[in-house]
């Protein structure tokens, strides 16, 4: 299911928070920046007059610029200040995708009239920001602004205007199978039919972007009074008769009804029947627009026309069949068969993921429209050949009663997104790795893939914030090996997933104990994940060792998982209270570790010198010098762990450094946790 234990590499994380909203698109605004709503201003576009000397676009800065085009509900992103010139330029802007309108803001190498109106709607919407909001819904306003802050607009860009023509045509059709998808999604939530009553310009970009009128930004997301549509806090969702879910044990009722199980499956929706229920086929229930997106499927699958993707076309076909007759299982035996060798695509369409409606039963529709990462098969292919020798030395640290066996990589399938429609888009953060299909034989005889969400964080914005999470910790020389870049993220994921391959692992039993009967579930999971992700740091001297990483390459890579460790546990240890307290694996690895490195004087914390950043005081300082050593340790001692079921010395490490005193949870946890979180906007370059 969603977020497995795969992935959760990168910074601050999945965040899949699975509310189950969606949204049709709101009240059709005209174009850019026409003053409908209290907030949008008419601004003084006078179109393109050649005698005209060419204005500036300097009146706002960068980050201001994209956060009230947010709350403009505009489709406008300024990518980056590529030449610093603090002034936005033609180069520099991108059209966003999934917006009520959809507007050219160039033409060539110039801004189009309809650029320089929402350009002064962005302008004049700063500088007076409640201006115009009635008097009586000015709190609401406020809460829907700080709920639309609560992200940071993000850019997912994929830019196809040099690739070759069939693949045009092939991304135009996917896009389009975009906004059908989420139009679908937006019918099963039940958000579809109250689109009319969202009445402002910002309450329309909260129910957009929230896919429904609930606020979702931590803080906002529990205060009822948040919402795009005042008054009205609770959607009945589609899959259910809306008068049952007036109950809040509305779920439970269902369950336990003698019919539950035929109720209750993922493809259905429940109508009311009589006095009873009935189960109603989602292409029954929803036939029009599943036809739809059939048809664009097809004609997916006729614009590719390379014949190296005949098992794309292969997928794209049965899953439209699968539109047409509800039946998912022949489109997950296609789909099975892709991979990163045969296909450059990553295409997954249909019902999949339940977290979205408050049962958990019901399959939210979704499309995951991605490139296969090139650099990820780069690095497998230097892999494997190594693969026994990286599982010979993991074997010998982690010593009796484990010996080394034979292995073979499965590593998951790397993705760049081009964009998540339906279910796969959420309000705040993204999935970054998921596992499917959920049901049927290509589930249960293990034959699904896996996949991490590769260029996801990846953007200037989300690499400047975490450098500055960097700069913000670590003392100038540390942070000096922080690299901007893609690769060290990169490879320190795919090295945990290599090792989630090595040494003892879930089905290994240590004198005939599984990790589960030996540490528990909890804690099971917390070990394995450790292991990997020790493997991830331990594996960079072995290849370092063989030629395959340089000195320079292999600072950066460590540098990168000590400051991945700090976002985790900026993430808190547990979640829930009480009897359902559980850890969290990452943020339990990460302490783990940053305290197992402590402990050893390879990072120390010094209280009277300044973080890099040169505001902060106290910062922690690592020692090139001492890491490799006491990495090796590490390695030894969580193995180790592994490979004697040792439920003492895996409770005791834990305790110390997730529990205790030596890890300083909370100064981290106040610096990392200055940014806001990254809210995904897509655009394509066609
Ligand atoms: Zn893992």
């Amino acid at each position: 299911m969603k977020a497995s234990p795969v992935v959760a590499l990168f910074l601050s994380i999945t965040a899949s928070s699975l509310v189950g909203c969606g949204s049709k698109k709101p009240a059709p605004q005209s174009t850019a920046g026409s003053g409908t709503g209290a907030t949008a201003g008419s601004g003084t576009a006078t179109g393109s007059n050649a005698a005209m000397p060419p204005r500036n676009y300097n009146a706002i800065s960068r980050s201001d610029f994209n956060r009230f085009a947010v709350r403009a509900n505009l489709p406008i992103y300024w990518t980056a200040d590529v030449d610093n010139d603090k002034n936005l330029d033609a180069n520099e802007v991108a059209s966003l995708l999934f917006y009520p309108s959809q507007t050219a803001w160039t033409k060539g190498n110039a801004f189009t009239p309809a650029f320089d109106q929402a350009y002064d709607t962005i302008v004049k919407l700063a500088a007076a920001p409640d201006a115009g909001i009635a008097e009586a819904d000015l709190a609401r306003a406020k809460l829907v602004a700080a709920d639309l802050d609560g992200g940071r607009a993000t850019l997912v860009h994929n830019d196809f205007s040099k690739a070759p023509a069939d693949d045009k045509v092939f991304v135009a059709h996917m896009l389009k199978v975009a906004a059908l998808i989420d139009d679908l999604y937006a019918l099963q939530n039940g958000t579809a039919t109250l689109a009319p009553q969202v009445k402002d310009t910002l309450s329309q970009s909260l129910f957009r972007r929230n896919r429904g009128p609930k606020c979702a930004a931590p803080g906002t997301d529990s205060n009822p009074a948040c919402t795009a549509i005042a008054g009205l806090n609770k959607v009945a969702f589609d899959v259910y008769p809306a008068d049952i879910q007036k109950a809040d044990d509305f779920c439970a009722v269902l369950e336990k009804r003698k019919d539950a199980e035929a109720l209750l499956t993922p493809f259905t929706v429940v109508r009311a029947d009589g006095k009873g229920f009935k189960a109603v086929p989602y292409t029954e229930a929803y036939q029009a627009p599943m036809a739809a997106i059939a048809a664009e499927l097809r004609a997916a699958a006729d614009a590719v026309k390379s014949p190296n993707e005949a098992p794309l076309i292969t997928y794209l076909r049965a899953a439209a069949q699968s539109f047409t007759d509800n039946n998912w299982q022949p489109a997950d035996e296609a789909w099975s068969k892709m991979s990163v060798d045969n296909s450059k695509w990553y295409v997954r369409v249909g019902p999949d993921e339940v977290y979205w409606e408050p049962c958990a039963h019901k399959a939210g529709f979704h499309l995951t429209f991605a490139l296969i990462n090139q650099g990820s098969i780069a690095w497998q292919k230097k892999l494997v050949p190594v693969q026994q020798d990286m599982e010979n030395s993991i074997a010998a640290r982690a010593g009796k009663p484990y010996t080394a066996r034979k292995v073979t990589f499965h590593l998951p399938d790397f993705i760049d997104i081009i964009v998540n429609a339906g279910d796969d888009r959420d309000a705040l953060g993204a999935t970054i790795g998921q596992s499917l299909p959920n049901w049927g034989p290509v589930a249960n005889e293990g034959r699904g893939r896996t996949v991490a969400m590769s260029n996801l964080y990846q953007d200037p914005d989300s690499q400047a914030a975490r450098k500055a999470q960097a700069e913000s910790l670590l003392d100038a020389t540390s942070a000096a090996n922080y690299f901007v870049s893609p690769e060290p993220g990169l490879l320190s994921t795919i090295l945990h997933e290599a090792t989630h391959n090595l040494g003892p692992a879930h089905e290994y039993k240590a004198y005939g104990k599984t990790d589960d009967a030996a540490f528990g579930g909890p804690l099971a999971s917390v070990y394995e994940e450790l292991k990997a992700q020790t493997g991830g740091l331990y594996l960079v001297e072995f290849l370092r060792g063989k030629g395959l990483l340089t000195d320079l390459q292999a600072k950066q890579t460590y540098t990168d998982c000590i400051v991945w460790a700090f976002g985790h546990i900026s993430q808190g240890m547990y979640v829930g209270t009480g009897k359902a307290k559980t850890r969290k694996a990452y943020s339990n690895l990460a302490a783990i570790q940053i305290g197992f490195l402590l402990d050893k004087g390879a990072l120390t914390f010094d209280a009277n010198i300044m973080a890099a950043n040169g505001t902060d005081k106290g910062a922690f300082v690592i020692h090139h010098d001492k890491l490799i050593a006491a990495i090796n340790d590490m390695m030894t001692t969580v193995a180790g762990i592994k490979a004697r079921g040792d439920g003492k010395a895996a409770n005791a490490l834990a305790s110390k450094y997730v529990d205790g005193a030596v890890v300083p949870h909370k100064l981290i946890t106040e610096r990392y946790l200055r940014f806001p979180k990254s809210s995904f906007v897509f655009a394509v370059t066609q």
